[in-house]
């Protein structure tokens, strides 16, 4: 055990004491694991717990990911694209409740129009939400994919100061095997760089229990992280969507659900052990195993947690995987059921705040 308490309190991780981290199978070893990441988070984050409302804006996309659910060959979804109005009145109701920043997120588009509506919507948004507990309106997080530097400037001068870019795994054969060719694991990492270059702060992330995937694979998505000085992170476990090709993958290299979780855990407190002063989410895919999954994040070192604002009509046409939770719960009842769960672990909702790592 004690052994387990010097690793996580090294001041620098090798990648074999990443690995040995997350190989951890004794629940008690485990405890060590998470209570280090929550001192480590603690000392660098304090015990604020920072809501992100999510919008998934549209579900119309050009890319053919192996495991999405709103990949372009999905034909049995119903496509949508929201209305302005729509989403900066999701982003007025966002800012009433206190809840500091807002996720634009969507399937991916490079079209001009396309990059027109969400450069408006951002403007709009930081138009639409100044108060004197939020004198720059909200904080605005854009996801929306792949772009070229010009669409990225273009959203940064409207007002978006983050964005989330998954690099879904880093093993550059695992990221062959799970996107067509036409989509490059060096043209998702030159994003991420050109991101940084103009000024966001960036957040990136991967799917853990991916068929295949080593915990090797994971240990090095975690030193990816830190030698990109990554500002965010937002990862969760991989869950199968029927109507994809990976789900197709059957056997020994398709890791159980309860294990999927616990390295999904793992991996949150690992990161926040290795990088210290980084925001990290615990995300819906977490909550989609398990109904506590997002407390079980928090108590595991995450500290970000990103409400769904997403109309109700509209979320059903957002399965990325199956098992998808509060698809029939308005924004109010998700409120409400947020702050019970946040209060649970012992932390505290820091409302009115951007709770960014450090200054843009
Ligand atoms: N198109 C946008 C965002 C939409 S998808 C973008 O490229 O950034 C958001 C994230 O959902 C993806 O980055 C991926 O990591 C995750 N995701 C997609 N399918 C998933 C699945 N089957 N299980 C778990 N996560 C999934």
């Amino acid at each position: 055990m004690d052994n387990i308490k010097e690793l996580c309190s090294r001041p620098y991780f090798e990648l074999e004491d990443i690995v040995t981290l997350l190989s951890l199978q004794d629940p008690q070893e485990i405890e060590v694991l998470s209570k280090s990441a929550e001192v480590r988070l603690l000392q660098e984050r304090g015990n604020a717990v920072y809501f992100r409302g999510l919008v998934e804006f549209s579900n119309i996309c050009t890319c053919d990911c192996y495991y999405c659910g709103i990949r372009k060959s999905n034909t049995g979804v119903q496509r949508y694209l929201l209305q302005k109005e729509q989403i900066v009145e999701a982003a007025r109701w966002c800012a009433q409740q206190g809840y500091g920043s807002i996720v634009l997120q969507s399937g991916e588009r490079r079209d001009e129009s396309f990059i027109d509506f969400v450069e408006d919507v951002v403007r709009s948004i930081k138009e639409a939400t100044r108060s004197p507990g939020l004198p720059l309106g909200l904080g605005i997080t854009l996801c929306v994919g792949e772009q070229n530097a010009e669409a990225y400037k273009r959203f940064f001068r409207a007002g978006a100061h983050r964005y989330l870019l998954r690099i879904e795994t880093t093993s550059a054969d695992l990221f062959s095997q799970l996107h067509p060719k036409t989509q490059s694991f060096s043209s998702r990492k030159q994003c991420l760089d050109l991101l940084k270059k103009i000024g966001f702060l960036v957040g990136t992330g991967v799917m853990i229990g991916l068929p295949g995937q080593t915990v090797e694979d994971l240990a090095r998505d975690i030193l990816f992280f830190r030698d990109l000085d990554i500002d965010m992170i937002g990862m969760g476990p991989y869950i199968v969507h029927p109507e994809t090709p990976l789900s197709a993958c059957k056997g020994e290299q398709v890791r159980c659900t309860d294990e999927v979780f616990l390295l999904s855990l793992k991996m949150i407190a690992v990161t926040r052990l290795v990088l210290r002063n980084v925001n990290i989410a615990a995300t819906t895919a977490l909550q989609a195993i398990k109904g506590d999954g997002r407390e079980q994040g928090l108590l595991f070192g995450a500290n970000v947690i990103m409400p769904q604002l997403t109309p109700e009509e509209f979320r059903k046409e957002y399965l990325l995987y199956e098992g998808k939770p509060c698809l029939d719960e308005n924004a109010e009842q998700c409120k409400s059921c947020l702050s019970r769960r946040v209060a649970s672990t012992g932390r505290v909702i820091a409302y009115d705040a951007w709770g960014d790592r450090r200054v843009v």
